[in-house]
C-alpha cells in the first residue's frame, strides 16, 4: 500500500476550505456529480473516436445514501482512473488548484461563490473520503484512495469489478443533514435537474392494477428514481419543438407556478460565444412587485446560480427561464463580470433577441400583441429608458393606449391627434392621465372638446414621457390636469367664468389657502360649459418633479 503526503504547503488547507465555502457548502454535491457526469461524457467521446472498447450504451450516475454507515456515495460507470491518474488528478492537480484558490481568495470570501473547487469540496461535509475506481483501459487494476482531510492519503489496490468510480463520503458529525433523504433530493433538484446523463437516487414504488375482472389485482411496481431530465428543451433545435413543449418546459422549471407564460424566446448562438437558453415573458397581472432572479444560469446543463444580474440586461432580469453558457466566467466577482467582454456581448445579444422577438410578435399578430401589452409594457418601457439600441427598435412597436383602450403606436397616434391637438408653438400635444379616476373630470372635459387622452399610469411613466419627447421631436406630453384644457391646446375663444369678478376675488384666496403652497393654481375658467366654475391645476413641471421623486429619484434606472 502506498502512502504519501500531499504537499507541505497545504498543511492547513481543509480548515480554510471549510471556512471559506461554508455558506455555499452544498455545492459539493454539484461538484461530485459534475465529475461523475464528466467521466461518462469522456468515455462516450473516446468511444466515438474508437479509442476505447468499453460499452457506452448504458452510462449512468447513481447517488446512494446509507444512514447507518453514515455515507453518501456517488457512483458512475464512466472513464475511471488508473493508479497513476489518481496520483496525477487527485493528489497533484486538484491540490494545486486548491492552493491557488487559497492564495487568490484568502481575503475575499464574497467572491468565491462558484469557484470550481471540484473534488475537494467533498471535505466541506465529509471527515473522510474514499475513491474506489477502475479505469476503462484494458488490464487496469482497481485502486482505492483514502484521505481524512489531513494532507496524508493512502493509495492501494482493491477489488472492483465494474468500470467507473465510486466516491464515498463519510459524512462529518457537523454535517449530518446530508444523511437525510429529503435534503439530498432537494439538492439534486436544485443542481442536477437538467444534467446530461440519467442520475438515479433510490427507487420509487407505485401500485398498478393488472388483470381483468376477478383476476384483477394490485401489483407493486418498483422503479428507479431518476431525478433529472437529460435533454431539456433548451438543448434542442427550436424547429423540433412545438408550443406545447415550451409550456411543458416552463412547468418543469417552475413546478409551483400555475400561470402559463405569455411567450418564449429561444436563444441559440455558437459564435462569437456559446449560449443557449429559453426566456419566458411571465404574466404580470398588475403585480408590480415582480420577483427578480427567476432566470437560472447553467453551464453545460449544470446549474450555477439564480442571480443573473450583469449577464442579462437589467430590464430583463424579471423574465423567467434558463441561460446556458460555458463562456460566462463563474469564479469571478460581479463587478468583474460586468466588465468582461464576452459577458457584455451576451447581454447585448439577449437584448437584441428580445427586441426582435417582440417586433415579430407585433408584426405577425397585432391583435395578440395588443392583448399582451399590459403585461409586457413595463419591460418595454424600462428597456426603452435604459438601452438605446432597444429603444431604437421598440419605438416602432411600443403602444400607447387611450382612455378607451384603443392601442396605437407612437407614430400612428401622433398622426391621429395632429389635426386637433397642437399648441401655440405648433407642437403636437399628447394629453395623458396618470390616474383615470382621480383625473376623471379633466379627462371628460378634454373629451368634450374632441381631444384624446392616453393612459400613462406605470411607475416609470414620468421618466418615459421625457424619453418619448426626446425621441419624437415637436411633441409635448402634458398631463390632462396640468392646466385648463384651452391653455394646453390652441387658444380659441375663452369660456367665460360662471362667477362674477367680485366672487372670484373672494373665493380665490380661500381655495388656495386650503391647498399645499405654491404647487397648485386656481383658475376661474370652466373646463367646459357643463362643468364646475373653477379648476385647480398643477403645472406639468411641478408634477413631473414630484413623480420622479416618487420613484426614488430614478432609482430603477440604476
Ligand atoms: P475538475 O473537474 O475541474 O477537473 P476536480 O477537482 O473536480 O476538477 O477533479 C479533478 C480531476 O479528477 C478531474 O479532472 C478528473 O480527471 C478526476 N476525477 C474526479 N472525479 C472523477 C470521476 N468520478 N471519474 C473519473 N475521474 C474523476
Ligand atoms: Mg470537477
Amino acid at each position: 500500500m502506498a502512502q504519501g503526503k500531499i504537499n507541505v504547503q497545504t498543511e492547513n488547507i481543509f480548515p480554510i476550505i471549510k471556512q471559506f465555502l461554508y455558506s455555499d457548502q452544498e455545492i459539493f454535491l454539484r461538484e461530485l456529480i459534475s465529475n461523475a457526469v464528466d467521466a461518462t461524457q469522456k468515455l462516450k467521446t473516446l468511444a466515438s473516436l474508437g479509442e476505447t472498447k468499453a460499452d457506452v450504451s448504458n452510462l449512468r450516475v447513481e447517488v446512494k445514501l446509507d444512514k447507518d454507515a453514515k455515507t453518501l456515495t456517488f457512483s458512475d460507470n464512466g472513464i475511471g482512473m488508473t493508479e497513476e491518474e489518481v496520483d496525477k488528478y487527485i493528489n497533484q492537480i486538484a491540490f494545486s488548484g486548491a492552493e491557488e484558490f487559497v492564495q487568490k481568495y484568502k481575503d475575499k470570501a464574497s467572491v468565491i461563490g462558484h469557484f470550481g473547487l471540484g473534488f475537494y469540496s467533498a471535505f466541506m461535509v465529509a471527515s473522510k473520503v474514499e475513491i474506489i475506481t477502475l479505469s476503462h483501459k484494458e488490464g487496469s487494476k482497481a485502486v482505492r484512495w483514502e484521505c481524512d482531510g489531513s494532507p496524508n492519503f493512502s493509495l492501494e489496490e482493491t477489488d472492483k469489478a465494474a468500470r467507473g468510480t465510486d466516491i464515498v463520503l463519510h459524512i462529518a458529525e457537523d454535517s449530518v443533514e446530508y444523511l437525510e433523504k429529503h435534503k439530498i433530493q432537494q439538492l439534486l433538484d436544485k443542481y442536477c435537474k437538467f444534467m446530461p446523463i440519467e442520475i438515479k437516487f433510490g427507487t420509487n414504488e407505485r401500485t398498478e392494477k393488472v388483470g381483468e375482472g376477478d383476476d384483477a389485482k394490485e401489483e407493486k411496481i418498483i422503479e428507479d428514481n431518476i431525478i433529472n431530465n437529460p435533454t431539456p428543451a433548451w438543448t434542442k433545435v427550436p424547429a423540433d419543438l412545438k408550443p406545447e413543449d415550451y409550456k411543458n418546459f416552463y412547468r418543469e422549471l417552475y413546478p409551483m407556478t400555475f400561470d402559463e407564460p405569455l411567450f418564449h424566446i429561444h436563444l441559440n448562438v455558437d459564435y462569437p460565444f456559446n449560449l443557449t437558453g429559453i426566456l419566458f415573458f411571465p404574466k404580470l397581472k398588475g403585480n408590480m412587485e415582480m420577483q427578480k432572479n427567476k432566470i437560472q444560469l447553467y453551464s453545460n446543463q449544470v446549474f450555477v446560480t439564480e442571480s443573473v444580474e450583469g449577464i442579462v440586461p437589467d430590464f430583463l432580469t424579471m423574465l423567467h427561464g434558463v441561460i446556458d453558457s460555458p463562456d460566462i466566467p463563474l469564479n469571478v466577482s460581479r463587478s468583474y463580470l460586468q466588465s468582461d467582454a464576452n459577458v457584455k456581448k451576451i447581454s447585448k445579444y439577449i437584448s437584441r433577441k428580445v427586441a426582435d422577438k417582440l417586433e415579430e410578435l407585433y408584426k405577425n399578430d397585432r391583435a395578440d400583441f395588443e392583448e399582451k401589452w399590459d403585461d409586457i409594457k413595463i419591460f418595454i418601457e424600462y428597456g426603452m429608458l435604459s438601452d438605446d439600441k432597444f429603444l431604437e427598435k421598440a419605438k416602432n412597436f411600443a403602444l400607447l393606449k387611450n382612455t378607451e383602450g384603443v392601442a396605437k403606436t407612437m407614430e400612428e397616434y401622433l398622426e391621429q391627434i395632429k389635426p386637433l391637438q397642437t399648441d401655440k408653438d405648433n407642437k403636437v400635444v399628447v394629453l395623458y392621465t396618470s390616474n383615470k379616476d382621480d383625473q376623471y373630470s379633466y379627462i371628460s372635459a378634454a373629451k368634450d372638446k374632441g381631444y384624446d387622452v392616453v393612459v400613462m399610469d406605470s411607475p416609470l411613466s414620468a421618466h418615459f414621457v421625457g424619453k418619448l419627447e426626446q425621441e419624437f421631436k415637436d411633441t409635448t406630453f402634458t398631463r390632462v390636469d396640468a392646466d385648463t384644457i384651452d391653455k394646453l391646446i390652441k387658444k380659441d375663444e375663452e369660456i367665460p367664468s360662471k362667477l362674477s369678478e367680485d366672487d372670484e376675488k373672494k373665493l380665490k384666496p380661500v381655495i388656495e389657502g386650503a391647498l399645499p403652497k405654491e404647487k397648485y393654481t386656481v383658475v376661474f375658467e370652466s373646463m367646459s360649459e357643463k362643468d364646475q366654475p373653477f379648476t385647480i391645476t398643477q403645472s406639468e413641471f411641478m408634477r413631473r418633479m414630484k413623480d420622479m421623486n416618487a420613484v426614488g429619484g430614478g432609482g430603477m434606472m440604476g
